[in-house]
């Protein structure tokens, strides 16, 4: 699965896309990952991509120009949907990560075979309107607050959605038993213990020390809530 990403901050994406899980799925193909700076879009001199809003107010707003060039661009690269980052959006869930990795959505119904996103990132007061109506699919949320940048929602994105991807997480992990997933009934998942059997004199349940499958079976599912 390929993921474009649109940022004034591409040194950010750095240190995540390089490390651990994301490192590993990068080098085996199972997911591409290519981020664009957009301030390289800017017909403005010194690349500059935001201006004051009309009607007034504090803050800058990002420019039309060079977030439309750029999103033209990423769309010559991945035909998936093009997502907003955005505070006013729908918010990301397990269902929808799932989806998104299906290469699910969009308006209009386009793009259901793309295996692909293409995130942009806000910042300052958000965009100019016009790129969300002439070039947005989805907008879409990470939580009830407000970020400085669009920049941690894209990876989050990019992070959930990978784990549904096939072959990104490792043979001893799985996305079929987790918090939210459709095997635990949408629930949160259950407790986990390890070694040592104690620990400042809290004991692991005994069950879970017995063996016995279908007790354990039966008290995991006990303690989803
Ligand atoms: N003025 C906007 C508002 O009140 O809705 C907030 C803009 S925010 C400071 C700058 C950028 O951060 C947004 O354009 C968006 O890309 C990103 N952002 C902030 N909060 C977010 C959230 N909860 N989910 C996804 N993206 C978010």
């Amino acid at each position: 699965m390929r993921f474009d990403i649109l940022t004034i901050f591409p040194g950010m994406f750095d240190s995540y896309c390089n490390e651990s899980m994301v490192k590993r799925a990068k080098a085996k193909g199972i997911i591409e990952i290519a981020i664009h700076d957009i301030r390289k879009f800017s017909a403005e001199r010194h690349g500059k991509v935001d201006a004051i809003p009309y009607g007034g107010g504090p803050g800058m707003v990002m420019t039309p120009q060079p977030l439309y060039d750029a999103i033209m661009h990423a769309k010559t690269l991945n035909k998936g949907p093009v997502i907003y980052m955005s505070p006013r959006g729908k918010l990301l869930t397990h269902k929808k990560a799932q989806k998104l990795a299906k290469g699910g959505v969009s308006r209009k119904g386009k793009n259901k075979q793309a295996p692909g996103l293409i995130l942009v990132c806000g910042r300052y007061e958000g965009i100019d309107q016009r790129v969300i109506d002439l070039c947005i699919d989805e907008e879409l949320s990470i939580g009830k607050y407000v970020l400085t940048g669009g920049e941690l929602a894209a990876l989050v994105v990019l992070d959930a959605v990978s784990r549904f991807v096939p072959e990104f997480i490792g043979k001893h992990e799985s996305t079929v038993e987790e918090s939210y997933s459709e095997a635990l009934g949408g629930k949160k998942e259950y407790p986990h213990y390890t070694r040592p059997p104690v620990f400042m004199d809290l004991e692991v349940p005994e069950v879970l020390q017995s063996g016995h499958h279908a007790k354990i079976k039966e008290w995991r599912k006990k303690k989803l809530t």
